[in-house]
């Protein structure tokens, strides 16, 4: 393999230029606040939940300008149902921290785009290498998953690791515009192609590279992390029963009707329904004023 490593970018960019999802962030024309809402939502969402929203957001709110004259609640109602929404809190205040630090402009150094509110070293390195083309390795689990298999033979990635940005680096093209298009697509063909429970070798530009595939698919992957717990019961979806009343409410509700939202379903303790209020107060997903509850102001 390791002779082939050179390889592989050109293959899988090739690929790409053909294959690849026509997703509107994707587009040449988009701007750099388009793509960072983008990630944002993608971060821990399937694309096809946040086509319809990312639309209607950039169609509401343009720029970080647009977005932090908003209610910080304005966001959060409007990221609907896309599940944790404490990322629509911190894209507010990344959008205010834009307009106000940035001149309505989002940075392209990835140590600037790391001190906005709600972005990490994935997101910052992202946005740097797909808003502004700069050359970074982008890892994503798609992106883990295919260098697993191609590079290492194994069925599935471990536990995220530095490693894995070397591992990227080591095939990441030196020119940037190469780089940023490899980064998109290896990302690409593990999200379409390479998936973890069903890969289409017979599809794959890297096919005749693959360690894994020629190995003969050994059962070999990396001991898994411990299950998360089930979404039906747990403080999570509680915390989403309260967010959906408050979203869908023109005006502030009585607590008690928030405590009582929270239980429509059933609770695993009688203590959920509080837990779960106390937190989105801790979070400052909702606010108590006069001894009303609403998204925040
Ligand atoms: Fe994944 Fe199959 Fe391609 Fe290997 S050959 S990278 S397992 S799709």
């Amino acid at each position: 393999m390791a002779a082939e490593l050179s390889r592989v970018a050109p293959a899988v960019n090739d690929w790409y230029a053909t294959a690849a999802r026509d997703l509107p962030w994707r587009a040449p024309d988009v701007d750099a606040w388009a793509i960072l809402v983008s990630e944002f939502m993608l971060q821990q969402t399937q694309v096809d939940r946040v086509l319809p929203r990312w639309t209607e957001w950039m169609e509401r709110w343009p720029t970080p300008s647009a977005l932090a004259a908003a209610e910080p609640g304005e966001a959060v109602r409007a990221w609907g149902r896309l599940g944790y929404p404490r990322r629509a809190l911190w894209l507010h205040r990344a959008a205010v921290e834009i307009a106000e630090r940035h001149n309505d402009r989002v940075p392209s150094d990835v140590d600037a785009l790391l001190a906005l509110t709600g972005i990490g070293p994935y997101t910052a390195r992202a946005v740097a290498a797909f808003a502004f083309g700069d050359r970074h390795p982008v890892v994503d689990t798609n992106t883990r998953r295919v260098i697993a298999r191609l590079v290492h033979g194994r069925a599935a990635a471990g536990m995220p690791s530095p490693a894995d940005l070397a591992d990227m680096e080591a095939l990441l093209p030196a020119e940037p515009v190469a780089a940023a298009r490899f980064n998109a697509a290896a990302m690409e063909l593990g999200a379409t192609v390479c998936t973890a429970r069903a890969p289409r070798c017979g599809a794959c530009p890297v096919a005749d590279w693959c360690e894994w595939r020629g190995a003969g698919y050994p059962d070999n992957a990396p001991a898994k992390r411990p299950r998360q717990a089930a979404f039906s019961g747990s403080d999570r979806q509680v915390r989403g029963r309260i967010m959906a009343l408050l979203r869908e409410a023109t005006s502030p509700v009585d607590p008690a009707d928030a405590l009582a939202a929270a239980a429509e379903g059933g609770l695993r303790e009688p203590e959920q329904a509080r837990r779960a209020y106390d937190s989105l107060l801790a979070d400052g997903l909702i606010v108590e004023h006069e001894g009303r509850t609403a998204l925040p102001r």
